[in-house]
């Protein structure tokens, strides 16, 4: 297993958000998260990245436990996220975001190998790649926050709502690239609101309820749950 979160609980001062959650991710799969506002998807992902510390349990990563590792260090050691609500720097050029999803790195050959890599998925960073990235529109900015987040080359990419403020024709096109992100060897866990098209490009994925894993299966087995159905898919 590339992940592995074993009974993992997390506080907010007297809240606890996330209780007991048991899930892995192995090397070359999709995994998506899916579950209402406030289920604790992206606590979950915060437990993970280091953005947040674990009460109890342990995270396990390529073969060691990272429970207590610092979040950059992470980042070295191939876990990437790109976070909810973009979280660019709006005052850099798009060029200067991508920079700086590689700052942990020195081989200048490879960070400009990944940066074309990022300009061939998301040939419209190309087009504005020196446009401040705090005047691109919200799916511009989306796709930069993507593309920052493969600039440290991580092994498990990280993606908290890639959807989310997205027209219809974009959401298409952004699981498409997260396809071939996957196809091209990085692993991706991703949290979505977008449960449909989360299931159905993901190889497996969990549902949380109130911080816990209520249920799990393949994406297709979850699209055609009834209780799935009802709860988040918007058909009975
Ligand atoms: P959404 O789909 O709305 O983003 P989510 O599943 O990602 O929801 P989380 O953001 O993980 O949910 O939140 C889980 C719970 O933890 C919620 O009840 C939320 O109010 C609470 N929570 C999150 N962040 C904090 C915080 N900084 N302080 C206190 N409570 C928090």
């Amino acid at each position: 297993m590339l992940l592995e979160l074993k009974d993992v609980t997390l506080l907010y001062g007297r809240i606890q958000a996330l209780h007991g959650i048991s899930l892995t991710v192995g090397e070359g799969e999709i995994v998506a998260l899916i579950g209402a506002n406030g289920a604790g998807k992206t606590t979950t992902m915060k437990a993970i990245s280091g953005l947040r510390p674990v009460a109890q349990g342990s995270v396990l990563f390529d073969g060691d436990d990272i429970t207590k590792m610092r979040a950059d260090l992470r980042v070295v050691r191939g876990v990437s996220q790109s976070p909810e609500g973009r979280g660019i720097f709006p005052g850099m050029t798009v060029r200067e975001n991508l920079e700086m999803g590689a700052y942990t790195r020195r081989n200048r050959a490879e960070i400009n190998e990944d940066m074309d890599r990022v300009f061939t998925l998301f040939p419209r960073l190309k087009e504005r790649e020196k446009q401040v990235g705090g005047t691109m529109s919200g799916g511009e900015q989306q796709m930069l926050a993507v593309g920052r987040a493969l600039m440290s080359r991580p092994k498990l990419l990280l993606l908290d709502e890639p959807s989310m403020g997205l027209a219809p024709m974009l959401i298409q096109q952004i699981f498409d690239i997260i396809v071939e992100i996957n196809q091209q060897g990085t692993t991706v866990l991703l949290v979505e609101q977008n449960a449909q098209q989360a299931l159905s490009r993901a190889h497996r994925a969990y549902v949380l309820e109130t911080g816990r894993i209520v249920k799990e299966g393949t994406g297709q087995d979850l699209l055609t749950d009834p209780a799935v159905k009802d709860a988040y898919l918007g058909v009975a």
